[in-house]
């Protein structure tokens, strides 16, 4: 019934916007690419009438601060629509794909794309929520190492620091990161779900609640699952802390990074990396206070993205974040440098 419906507006959409835009850019070659990523695009459209229609009255019902730099949470606007509209996947489709494509025929010649994850148990992992079910933890569980790498590799933190340099977090904040940051992200995911052989219909489906759940857990909303329900799902007190000021976030190992799960808290806990004390903090990264250096991580899409690869370019090394014995208190930030996150206005 819902896959019925899913059709048919993406059918309707490809013939009454995508298709006819196709034909007069001259473009009529990529028709049945394009058909395929009309479901993707479709599935930006539900995400952002549900960010609207339902995360943003909550957030106005309780939010943790005030919002005082509209200039930041626009812009975050725009990397959540390059995103989410299909911009990101097009340009992905004529620069990455043809390498993904080479990759994984190249995993089909050795055997290594043969293996399907939903068959492990069959009559029980084959049944769609099961191995629903299966693939989100396996996603979350990559999601998940990938976040660490981001924190412990000087070179990934310094795109990280994109995402992380938001200091007036909100519901759009999720796709702030650097380009860059994506594209490995993304070709990581791309490579695990040809290795457990996902179908490409369910790949949409688990992508678009991941995205779901991480644009929630972004919002300025003072709201907690409760003590066994924070722990079965990450919700926004949860990753908030991830995000707070108050700690050094580039310090390698869990001193500088708590709460790294993306949709199950499960693997902080059974990593030993999970948070729940405290309140709801200020977001940031600690040397943008004035006591840390007021580093500047750019304030527009440009500045973003060239201050990262200049931080990049400038680590000699690949190593941790930081030289052994040169670790900072990762609670040397106190509330008194950043102002405390205020109850909402
Ligand atoms: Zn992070
Ligand atoms: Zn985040």
């Amino acid at each position: 019934m819902l896959t019925d419906l899913l059709t048919r507006c993406q059918e309707w959409l490809f013939e009454t916007l995508i298709q006819p835009l196709m034909f007069h850019a001259g473009l009529s070659s990529f028709l049945e690419d394009a058909y395929d990523g009309t479901l993707w695009l479709l599935a930006g459209v539900i995400q952002i009438i549900v960010i609207i229609g339902l995360i943003g009255p909550l957030e106005r019902w309780r939010p943790v601060e005030a919002v005082t730099d509209r200039r930041s949470v626009r812009l975050d606007v725009v990397y959540t629509l390059i995103h989410r509209l299909g911009l990101f996947r097009i340009a992905l489709f004529f620069t990455i794909d043809p390498l993904w494509d080479a990759l994984t025929s190249k995993l089909h010649l050795s055997g290594l794309d043969g293996w399907h994850l939903d068959q492990l148990w069959v009559g029980v992992t084959d049944v769609a929520w099961v191995s629903l079910i299966l693939y989100l933890l396996v996603f979350d569980l990559v999601d998940y190492f990938y976040h660490r790498a981001q924190h412990r590799f000087r070179w990934l933190w310094a795109l990280h620091a994109v995402h992380h340099s938001q200091r007036q977090m909100t519901m759009w904040s999720d796709n702030r990161n650097h380009l860059l940051d994506d594209v490995i992200r993304d070709s990581l995911i791309v490579l695990v779900s040809q290795l457990i052989g996902v179908p490409p219909g369910q790949f949409i489906l688990i992508v678009a609640i991941m995205q779901l759940v991480e644009t929630f857990s972004h919002a300025n909303l003072r709201m907690s699952f409760g003590g066994l329900g924070q722990r079965l799902l990450v919700g926004p007190k949860f990753h908030r802390k991830h995000h707070s000021i108050h700690y050094d976030a580039s310090e390698p190992g869990p001193k500088g990074g708590y709460n790294f799960a993306v949709l199950f808290p499960l693997w902080d806990l059974l990593f030993r990396t999970a948070r729940y004390d405290g309140d709801y903090e200020p977001t940031g990264i600690h040397d943008q206070t004035p006591q840390h250096g007021s580093r500047d991580y750019g304030q527009g899409f440009f500045s973003q993205h060239w201050l990262a690869l200049k931080r990049m370019v400038g680590i000699r090394g690949v190593g941790w974040t930081r030289p052994p014995g040169r670790r900072a208190d990762p609670h040397t930030v106190s509330p008194a440098d950043t102002g405390d996150a205020r109850p909402g206005a």
